[in-house]
C-alpha cells in the first residue's frame, strides 16, 4: 500500500465560477486560476500522484501551457488516474477536506463525490469528501481563498 498527501490554496475572487469536486455552486465569487481552479480536484490528484511517487499536478500540468486554460480539472483527474493504471496502482480509498467559510457546502457534497468517483473509476464509497469552517479564522475563515486537504491509499 501506498499514501499521499495532497494541499492547494486558491483565492476566491469576482468574475469566475466557482467550481469544487466538478460541481458549479452557486455563490458571488469564484476560485481563482488558470484552470477551473477547482481546488478540490487539484488537491485529491496532488495525493494520487504523491502516493504514486508521480510528483505534482504543476509538473505534470503547467499553468503556463495553454492546454490547461480553463480547463475542468476532471479531465486532468483522468488523466491522473490513467498514469495511476499504467502503473497498476487502484485506489484503495481517498478522503478529502475542503476549508471554506462559505458557502456551506453540505448540499453538493452527494455530487461531487459522483463526479470524482466517476472520474476515478471508482465506487462511491472509495472517495469521501467533508467540508469544515476555520471558525472565521485565516484566510479561509476571512473569506481571500477556499484550501483543501487530501490524502488517499493506492494499492499495488
Ligand atoms: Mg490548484
Amino acid at each position: 500500500m501506498r499514501i499521499g498527501h495532497g494541499y492547494d490554496v486558491h483565492r476566491l475572487t469576482e468574475g469566475r465560477k466557482l467550481i469544487l469536486g466538478g460541481v458549479e455552486i452557486p455563490f458571488e465569487r469564484g476560485l481563482d486560476g488558470h484552470s477551473d481552479a477547482d481546488v478540490l480536484v487539484h488537491a485529491l490528484m496532488d495525493a494520487l500522484l504523491g502516493a504514486a511517487g508521480e510528483r505534482d499536478i504543476g509538473v505534470l500540468f503547467p499553468d503556463t501551457d495553454p492546454r490547461y486554460k480553463g480547463v475542468s480539472s476532471l479531465l486532468l483527474l483522468e488523466e491522473v488516474m490513467r498514469r495511476l493504471r499504467e502503473k497498476n496502482l487502484r485506489v484503495g480509498n481517498a478522503d478529502v477536506t475542503v476549508l471554506a467559510q462559505r458557502p456551506k457546502l453540505k448540499d453538493c457534497i452527494p455530487r461531487m463525490r459522483e463526479n470524482l468517483a466517476k472520474a476515478m473509476e471508482i465506487p462511491l464509497d472509495r472517495i469521501n469528501v467533508k467540508a469544515t469552517t476555520e471558525e472565521g479564522l485565516g484566510f479561509t475563515g476571512s473569506g481571500e481563498g477556499i484550501a483543501c486537504h487530501a490524502v488517499c491509499l493506492l494499492e499495488e
